[in-house]
């Protein structure tokens, strides 16, 4: 089939070139031309695990193509998903629509009346948007054949590839036998491959709130789980030991039982506000969501707090190590990183402290985000240089190298020995051994 994807991001990327080795003729677009010429050189714009040499091999082939021309892209499309950001309002929280929306609009100029083709939204929008984006191209272009769906993405930065052709689900959302049957002939080949893989059709706005109900599930999953550990550390239980005792009742599932410094990313904040924003506007109370994001935030503070309280009374301008900015391992993106949230509250609340900070993938991107506290800020080349004169060492995110830091060589790195290890990362038996301070997440002391 022919499939255009409109937005080149964490999720349209891997989704175009995900679709390329299943067969079909991709071509991608976005508007940002940077991002098209790096593409068209061959070259990936974000990090994913194994993305890279299957972009290539599928640019190699001609089976994806990019450009930044919509007509040029869409041309002869059977189906074109719409992958733009839909970032909060950073006032009211809301989804910000504006790009699926420019997108639509563009979009129904270039479509043509004589060719029937399937409008594909996998951005998560606020329910009902289906609807407003089937009105805007039929009165931007009202000869046009086409229908809308939504097809929510549920791929898991790090593991997008992964995710695109082992997924759990494939939701559809549909109005007509027509559009569902296109997306499943789109999905014909990865079905076959993945036959316990369900594609669930269903009403267009079902599907609209599947997306936000599953990420609103997991982001209060996450929360409670941090919760518990809080209680552990008072009680002298072990978090792992009682996450592990919830999680082989098959009623909770293990998985989203790692306790951390409170969840983040491009999805679970702006997801959790964006529904509890469509909640009121319909006078419903979810208030199990509202919970989630406030005591989220409230958790991000606390750990910024448990790091700066360690060295109060020992250092009027303390140095900070931080390992990990990405808001989890596995990606390059910084976007609402719990780490990044961290280290900026650091930066604010202690104006005479500096840090010197790590992270495999996403320093380029910490750096543009950074940019405000340069001046106290040192960007290292390894997780060991991050010690050279800290007086805390903070593991904010859980890349598995952090665990292989040799404490030996850091100790005498640093000018005093204290770990905050928000992931749990390193052993604190040797870590004590050694002369530090420890304090990682959960683990009670009994
Ligand atoms: P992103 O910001 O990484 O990418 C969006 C891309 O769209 C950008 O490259 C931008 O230049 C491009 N764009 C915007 N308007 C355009 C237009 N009119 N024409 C052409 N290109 C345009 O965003 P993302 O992380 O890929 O997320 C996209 C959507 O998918 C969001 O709604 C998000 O909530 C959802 N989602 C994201 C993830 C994830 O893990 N990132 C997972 C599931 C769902």
């Amino acid at each position: 089939m022919k499939v255009a994807i409109i937005g080149t991001g964490y999720v349209g990327l891997p989704t175009g070139v995900g679709l390329a080795e299943l067969g079909h003729e991709v071509v991608c677009i976005d508007r940002e031309v940077y991002k098209i010429e790096k593409l068209q050189a061959g070259q990936v714009t974000l990090y994913e695990d194994g993305l890279d040499s299957l972009l290539q091999k599928n640019f190699k082939s001609g089976h994806i193509k990019f450009t930044t021309s919509m007509s040029e892209g869409v041309k002869g499309a059977q189906v074109v998903v719409i992958a733009v950001g839909t970032p909060p309002h950073p006032v009211t929280h809301e989804a910000d629509m504006r790009y699926v929306y420019e997108a639509a609009t563009e979009l129904a100029s270039c479509l043509h009346n004589n060719e029937y083709t399937v409008v594909a939204n996998k951005s998560t929008v606020p329910v009902g948007t289906g609807d407003n984006v089937e009105s805007l191209i039929a009165k931007n272009n009202p000869d046009v054949n086409f229908d809308v769906v939504s097809l929510p993405e549920f791929l898991r930065e790090g593991y997008a590839v992964h995710d695109f052709f082992h997924p759990d689900r494939i939701v559809v959302g549909a109005n007509t036998d027509r559009a569902r049957e296109v997306i499943r002939e789109m999905y014909k080949p990865l079905l076959t491959l993945n036959p316990q893989c369900t594609l669930l059709c269903v009403k267009r706005r079902s599907s609209e709130t599947i997306k936000y109900a599953a990420n609103s599930f997991l982001a209060t999953k996450i929360h409670f789980i941090n919760e518990m550990a809080d209680f552990c550390e008072c009680t002298g239980a072990d978090i792992y030991e009682v996450a592990q005792g919830m999680g082989l009742d098959k009623r909770i599932g293990k998985s989203f039982l790692q306790p951390g410094p409170g969840f983040g990313g491009s999805c679970f904040p702006k997801d959790t506000m964006a529904i509890d924003f469509m909640a009121l506007q319909n006078n419903v109370n979810l208030s199990i969501v509202r919970a989630t994001i406030d005591g989220n935030n409230k958790r991000i503070k606390d750990m910024a707090t448990r790091i700066l309280e360690v060295v109060e009374h020992e250092e009027a301008e303390p140095c900070f190590g931080i390992l990990g900015l990405a808001f989890k391992n596995g990606t390059d993106d910084c976007r609402v990183s719990p780490a990044m949230q961290i280290l900026q509250e650091i930066l604010h609340r202690k104006p005479k402290c500096s840090v010197r900070v790590f992270d495999p993938e996403a320093m380029e991107n910490a750096r543009s985000i950074l940019q405000p506290y340069m001046a106290r800020v040192t960007f290292c080349d390894s997780a060991l240089e991050v010690c050279t004169g800290a007086d805390v060492l903070a593991v904010l995110t859980e890349w598995p190298e952090f665990s292989e830091l040799d404490l030996a060589q850091a100790a005498p790195m640093m000018r005093h020995q204290h770990i905050i290890d928000c992931r749990n990362m390193l052993s604190p038996q040797k870590a004590l051994n050694l002369g530090f301070t420890y304090r990682g997440i959960g683990l009670g002391r009994s």
